[in-house]
């Protein structure tokens, strides 16, 4: 029963609610009986069909309306007195400033992405408003406080980063099926139907490979005229038998790694049964989605193929592109959601781990590690809803000694499915909230500021609106209300490399670098640096005095996911959970033992949890991803807890 007290805080609260996807549904239906009398609800998001399963307020003949809007008449019809004050916008629109921001006594995230995340986090610190946030990727989730000054901000631990792997594992070296997948996916699809202008890793190079690279090159270019059947067994022979055998004789790579077997389209499919698979051809129906494994007469998406199965289906698929989709060809981008290309990555994929020794997995499951796909499950939405309502109560009450940081766990630990921790302190280098200056090397003599305001400023930093400096003189500036002759100045300093810029940048210049809107400035000091490991730092520079949660990968997958594209900081540890698709990180060296969690708790159910046996389920964070038919994976863990101090508050 809520007390006098709490209904006071409630009724008198005007709360900012950001997200009205799995999370914001239930969220808003919690507030509402919660006694919520004035609530704001901003969501870009129209619905979709796929939503219905578990974002109650919204019914299938919601489909392309706004989720903001329709969310609010939904709430509205079981409590019409209140105020609902709906948004259909974007977030990091202009519009919604740190004047927007201070308006509210609280501010609520059911987000679906980092990028708006850290946008709202800075606005929040500017605004001094405290955020309660959350997250859900399956069974797990989270709730988190951060209210500055007192708790550490979102962005003070770094944050999951998609993983990416090492070029040469994927290219040469794979040893999980993630890496198979990866290389279908991100290597041969791009090659085949893809962008052909791109760099692709895909062929091997032997060690005196001298100046064969154009020819094969040409491999992938199907000639005029060219039977697709013919076509593919070209492909086929190369990528799985001609380029494993080339790489087999760099004798060194395998001292210490089991072989791979090349494999080539004879010793697989024997003429005869291959050319039957053409026979099949009319049972395509024109109405229903191009289907290889249809053709082949493979049914249930959770089989298994054999070898043979495979490599139909990799036949097929490439055939159905050839035949049926010819115009996509030269711009396709992987999709999870379109049949083809699963079908044509699950077959290349597990050809390729057939040929690497690795066990083979259904479409089903390729589906999921390709897509990183978790299935959003609603109770634990609805979990955390609860959650963030007991969370803002608190804060709104001005009770910060009692706020936690929630874990919703997939097992329970010691009997508890939801592990309270006390919220942290800041981390005094972080540079969101912190004024720590952050270090960048990179080669000031190649780096051009085009790729340092995209990579860095942008990408790493999180800005949306940024300005550089170096001293008093501003060097590049976003936005589209700029003089021509000013515009025309920027775009030529984006071109230059950093030590040709009219302020020249050498080592030890500090950068300035700001963002309007989020009311962000942050120093940069620059160290020159000629080499870089390739491997290690493929990126040629390499950005400290804060963990980066978003580097650029080598292998960043396209649409929907890129932010969510693979990358493995050294410390962590990958592993994929082959039930459910779902990699996992696990951050080595620095992973939080519960006897921290312990000395950083009141509750008495904690006090005596014990640091147990590897399987033991650490917290993790989880970054909701609710607004598709599937959740993608951003799993975190705690680096620098080790380092953290619990939080004092008075
Ligand atoms: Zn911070």
């Amino acid at each position: 029963m809520a007390s006098c007290s709490q209904l006071d805080a409630v009724k008198g609260a005007k709360v900012l609610m950001v997200g009205a996807g799995g999370i914001g549904c239930e969220l808003l239906k919690t507030l509402a009986l919660s006694g919520f009398e004035d609530i704001h609800v901003i969501d870009m998001d129209t619905i979709e069909v796929s939503n219905l399963n578990r974002q109650f307020l919204f019914r299938q003949s919601h489909v392309g309306q706004s989720k903001a809007k329709v969310a609010r008449d939904a709430v509205l019809k079981f409590r019409p007195h209140i105020n609902i004050t709906p948004y259909h916008a974007n977030v990091k629109s202009p519009e919604f400033n740190v004047e927007f921001f201070k308006q509210f006594s609280v501010v609520l995230n059911g987000l679906d992405n980092l990028d708006a995340r850290r946008h709202v986090n800075r606005l929040c610190l500017a605004a001094e408003v405290p955020l309660v946030e959350s997250g859900t990727t399956g069974f797990l989730g989270q709730v988190t406080v951060h209210i500055k000054g007192k708790t550490e901000c979102y962005e003070c631990q770094p944050k999951p980063t998609p993983k990416s792997y090492p070029v040469c594992t994927i290219t040469s070296t794979p040893s999980k099926y993630v890496h198979c997948v990866v290389w279908a996916k991100d290597l041969l699809f791009a090659k085949l139907f893809g962008d052909r202008n791109q760099v692709n890793d895909l062929n091997v190079h032997s060690s005196d490979d001298g100046d064969t690279s154009k020819s094969t090159e040409d491999v992938f270019e199907r000639n005029q005229n060219e039977d697709p059947e013919k076509y593919g067994r070209r492909i086929y022979d190369h990528v799985f038998g001609y380029n494993i055998e080339l790489a087999l004789a760099n004798e060194e790579t395998w001292i210490n790694r089991k072989k791979p077997r090349p494999i080539y389209m004879k010793d697989v499919l024997p003429i005869e049964s291959f050319q039957q698979n053409g026979k099949l051809d009319n049972c395509i129906k024109e109405d229903v989605a191009i289907s290889a494994m249809q053709v082949v007469g493979l049914t249930n998406p959770q089989d298994i193929w054999s070898l043979a199965e495979n490599t139909k289906v990799f036949f097929e698929a490439l055939r159905l592109f050839i035949e049926k989709r010819e115009k996509d060809i030269g711009n396709l981008t992987f999709d999870k959601d379109d049949q083809l290309a699963v079908e044509f990555v699950t077959a290349a994929a597990n050809i390729r781990a057939s040929s690497f020794g690795i066990p083979m997995h259904s479409l089903f499951e390729t589906k999921g590690i390709a897509g990183n796909i978790v299935h959003a499950v609603a109770t634990t939405n609805a979990v955390i809803a609860g959650l963030i309502v007991i969370e803002a109560v608190k804060v709104l009450q001005g009770d910060f000694c009692n706020c936690r940081m929630t874990y919703c766990l997939e097992h329970p630990s010691r009997k508890m499915l939801l592990m309270p921790v006390e919220p942290f302190e800041a981390n005094k280098s972080c540079y969101v909230c912190s004024e720590k200056p952050l270090l960048l090397e990179l080669n000031t003599q190649k780096y051009r500021l085009r790729d340092f305001v995209e990579k860095i400023v942008r990408n790493k930093l999180g800005m949306n609106l940024p300005l550089v400096m170096i001293g008093a003189n501003l060097i590049f500036e976003a936005g589209d209300d700029l003089e021509d002759d000013v515009a025309a100045n920027y775009a030529r300093n984006l071109e230059k490399v950093l030590a040709e810029l009219p302020t020249p940048v050498t080592s030890g210049t500090v950068l300035t670098v700001e963002d309007l809107q989020q009311e962000l400035t942050c120093n940069i000091v620059i160290k020159h640096r000629e080499e870089f490991d390739e491997e290690k730092e493929p990126d040629e520079m390499v950005l400290t005095g804060w963990n980066a949660p978003n580097k650029e990968s080598r292998f960043t997958s396209n649409g929907e996911s890129s932010t969510h594209s693979a990358q493995v900081s050294e410390r962590t540890e990958t592993t994929v959970d082959t039930d459910t698709g779902r990699e996992r990180s696990v951050i080595t060296g620095t992973k939080r033992k519960l006897s921290e969690i312990e000395a950083a708790s009141d509750n008495s159910e904690i006090q005596s949890l014990k640091p147990n046996s590897a399987n033991h389920e650490t917290p993790q964070q989880v970054i909701d991803n609710d607004d598709d038919e599937d959740d993608i994976v951003m799993l975190d863990a705690f680096p620098e807890a080790g380092k953290k101090k619990k939080v004092e508050v008075s």
